[in-house]
């Protein structure tokens, strides 16, 4: 379990009423989603319910039309209304992209670059710090996550958990206040699906605040705090994982779960 700070604090990450629509197509219909330091909240629901958009525009990769987004009390400022609506402010978006570190179900690493190379290029070329400095970090981020021999080797030459292994290292090396996680294991075998579950587990045993997109609901129930059910772009169900899996409410969530479990 994750034990809560007990002084209320800033959320990291705010989300109040968002609505988000791709033309016609509204996928977001007013979600709300507050993550304190610490936190550990899965995202879960059927394909198609929103669950990679709404990560996508916590960390400002998508467009939102209507609600706030906070990060850490600083609330997005926008220009333009509805579908004109965008970020004001360039350097607070690269500032909340930073600080909110996304890792993708397909890995997205540069397949031109070494291992070492991908960790190191976003600290370095985005936030241009000393090269020796990302090195060291690095290098010490790839020993974490069990790939440190891996550093000079290109990603096509390693496994698919060990890629995903050294996304999660890239995503940590920008010193992130939080990490967002969409569907991280899917594109995995069951095998390697552990190693990457280890990890995110060492993260939330280190107080790491996390969202993570999942469709498994092992890893939600033994990572988790706090689980939210998204059902056709709304919150239809959310609470502790104890009691949502358990004896959840809601009959949409019953029928996902009698699915998934
Ligand atoms: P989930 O991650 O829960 O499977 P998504 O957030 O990916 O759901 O998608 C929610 C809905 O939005 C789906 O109907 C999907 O087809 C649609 N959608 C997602 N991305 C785009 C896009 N770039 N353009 C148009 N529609 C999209
Ligand atoms: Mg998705």
């Amino acid at each position: 379990m994750i034990k809560k700070a007990l002084m209320p604090s800033q959320p990291v990450i705010e989300i109040r009423d968002l609505h988000k629509s791709y033309g016609q197509l509204e996928v977001l219909k007013g979600v709300s989603i507050n993550a304190q330091k610490g936190d550990v909240i899965s995202l879960i629901g059927s394909s198609g319910s929103g669950k990679s958009t709404l990560l996508r525009c916590c960390n400002l990769l998508e467009d939102s039309q209507q609600g706030e987004i906070l990060f850490k009390g600083e609330p997005v400022r926008w220009k333009g209304q509805g579908l004109n609506r965008q970020p004001a402010d360039r350097a607070q978006v690269t500032r909340i992209r930073t600080n909110l570190s996304m890792v993708f179900q397909s890995f997205n690493l540069w397949a031109h670059l070494s291992v070492l190379q991908n960790v190191m290029e976003a600290p370095v070329h985005v936030l241009r710090q000393p090269v020796a400095e990302v090195e060291q970090r690095a290098r010490a981020l790839l020993d974490k996550v069990g790939i440190g021999d891996k550093a000079d080797v290109y990603p096509a030459q390693m496994s698919g958990g060990q890629q995903q292994r050294a996304a999660i290292a890239r995503a940590l090396c920008m010193q992130p206040e939080a990490l967002l996680f969409d569907e991280p294991t899917s594109a995995l075998d069951p095998e390697l699906e552990q190693e990457v579950i280890r990890v995110i587990k060492a993260l939330a045993a280190e107080g790491r605040t996390m969202l993570i997109v999942t469709h498994d609901m092992r890893l939600a129930a033994d990572v988790s705090n706090h689980v939210v059910f998204l059902h056709d772009g709304r919150i239809e169900e959310q609470g502790p994982p104890a009691s949502l899996f358990k004896s959840p409410q809601s009959p949409r969530l019953r029928q996902f779960l009698s699915h998934s479990l």
